[in-house]
């Protein structure tokens, strides 16, 4: 494989939250592949900063268990981690206390390098870590910080925090991170939709009859219960991942590529959005698997909590309210669970209005379906005529553009979500995270629709261990002539 791989310039990388799982599992792995594909210049440092009394070897040594956990197919790594780990650095440090700051802040002294600051601990410890970066001279305009998600669990919390950290950081400083918007594929529906005059004109309600985004998860709650109980599907996945999704769908054509340009027209769409009535909403909870339920048991088991009340699953019609989009229908569904791990959107184009073919009763529609994972790729359903004689019958096939089956293979250099962003990070690059104001205007949208669940004490439905949710939700589709996609890996 010949490797496109331009290096960035020289960094200083600290993470905060260095010897967390997100660290371990996707931070440091992702960061030795760029390391061995050539992206990392030889002064960049990566320094870890947690409690746990490390020192610089015994930090190396977690980091190389967890390369070897975490770090998928080393093949052809071979003789590079050794030359990776010597890069890294640790500080014990709390982030509430006075402990290991000067240490960080000597650390960083005086270098001409790239700094940024990976806040991937609990969000509670966020404006803690701002104020101590400042104190310690740290918080200066070479600082990037980036955090982690849940950025706040409200519209109030979450402009708190923004406050807090324009306290000391300039929006241009802020990385708010979205993994989802790391995605090969989600770059790929903007190369698809801006790169092509085929698609553009029919990307309206004139032509589409309505959107559908999934992300269905076959995980259940696992360790994360506490948190998951207090956040729910709405809170954990729709406020954010499938949010975005939706605006890169449904975005006006940016004048050009680039942070703002961007990001100011997906904060269009989320202004655009319509509130969601209660009857356009479906919320479930997962049963435990029939026959082993020790193994894994319902959300309540999982979560301790008998009365939860919180989703695990949750469906929704909406539409926005502007000139491209008006009576088109998004539907949106994410759940754990599920029948399958699968993340997709599918925009369904319009019926074609005749037939004129004598022998085919039907009507055609196309369906573009970009498919974020498995399988990345993005597939047109086309009509043709079936092979072969006996007249005019048409079949629905795919047009398959899974970047995979047309290029080789051997050339394509695979980037996870979170390499690929932490990299933009280092290049002073964000548009692929959120700004601010869309971050609030996404809770001003999904406040309401939790205070009403909440005023109404409404409680989800249950659903079968592995199935797509409550059978209401297949309703929700059911009732307006639609059927949801068959989530399959
Ligand atoms: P985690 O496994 O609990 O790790 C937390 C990290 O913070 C540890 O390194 C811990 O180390 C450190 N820490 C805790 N208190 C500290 C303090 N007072 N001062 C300094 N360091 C402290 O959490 P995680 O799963 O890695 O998640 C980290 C962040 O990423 C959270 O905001 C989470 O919501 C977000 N996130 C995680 C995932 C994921 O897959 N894990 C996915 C999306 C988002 P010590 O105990 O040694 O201090």
């Amino acid at each position: 494989m010949v490797s496109r791989t331009i290096p960035v310039d020289p960094f200083d990388l600290v993470i905060f939250g260095g010897t967390g799982d997100l660290a371990r599992r996707k931070i440091l792995p992702g960061l030795f592949r760029r390391f061995c594909a050539g992206q990392m210049p030889p002064q960049a440092r990566i320094i870890g900063a947690a409690r746990s009394e490390l020192d610089k070897g015994g930090y190396r040594e977690m980091i190389r268990e967890a390369i070897a956990e975490f770090g998928g197919d080393l093949t052809g790594t071979e003789g590079r981690l050794d030359p990776f780990l010597d890069r890294l650095d640790y500080v014990a440090i709390d982030a509430r206390g006075e402990g290991g700051w000067s240490e960080l802040a000597e650390m960083m002294k005086g270098t001409e390098r790239i700094e940024a600051y990976y806040f991937s601990v609990a969000p509670a410890l966020f404006g803690d870590i701002a104020e101590r970066l400042q104190k310690w001279g740290m918080a200066d305009d070479r600082a990037r910080i980036v955090v982690e998600k849940p950025f706040g669990r409200d519209l109030e919390t979450a402009r708190a925090l923004n406050k807090t950290l324009a306290t000391y950081f300039n929006e241009d400083q802020i990385y708010r991170i979205d993994h989802y918007l790391g995605k090969e594929t989600v770059q790929n529906l903007m190369a698809v939709r801006f790169g092509n005059m085929l698609f553009e004109p029919l990307w309206n309600s004139q032509y589409v009859d309505h959107i559908q985004i999934t992300v269905a998860e076959t995980v259940g709650v696992g360790g994360r219960g506490e948190y998951y109980d207090k956040s729910g599907a709405m809170r954990d996945m729709v406020q954010n991942h499938l949010m975005q999704l939706l605006c890169l769908i449904a975005m006006e054509p940016p004048a050009r590529f680039s942070p703002d340009a961007v990001r100011d027209e997906k904060l269009k769409v989320i202004r655009a959005l319509e509130p969601v009535a209660s009857h356009h909403i479906v919320r479930g909870q997962y049963q435990a698997e029939p026959m082993n339920e020790a193994e894994n048991p319902g959300y309540r088991t999982a979560v301790e909590n008998p009365r939860s009340r919180t989703e695990s699953f949750i469906s929704m019609r909406t539409e926005i309210s502007n000139w491209r989009w008006a009576g088109t229908p998004f539907y949106l569904r994410t759940g754990k669970r599920m029948a399958a791990r699968s993340s997709e959107i599918t925009v369904v184009f319009k019926d074609t209005p005749h037939s004129i073919f004598e022998e085919d009763a039907g009507r055609h529609r196309n369906v573009l379906s970009i498919r974020l994972q498995p399988n990345e790729g993005i597939t047109l359903g086309v009509t043709i005529k079936e092979p072969g004689p006996g007249g005019m019958r048409l079949i629905d096939v795919p047009l398959d553009m899974t970047f995979a089956e047309a290029l080789d293979p051997e050339d394509i250099e695979q980037v996870d979500a979170y390499e690929r962003l932490i990299m933009d990070v280092i290049r002073g690059n964000q548009t692929l995270f959120m700004r601010g104001d869309e971050v609030e205007a996404a809770w001003a949208w999904t406040d309401p629709i939790i205070e009403g669940w909440e005023a109404r004490n409404d409680v989800p439905k249950p659903y079968d261990y592995g199935s797509n949710g409550p059978t209401d939700s297949e309703e929700l589709m059911r009732r307006e002539g639609r059927a949801w996609r068959e989530v399959s890996e």
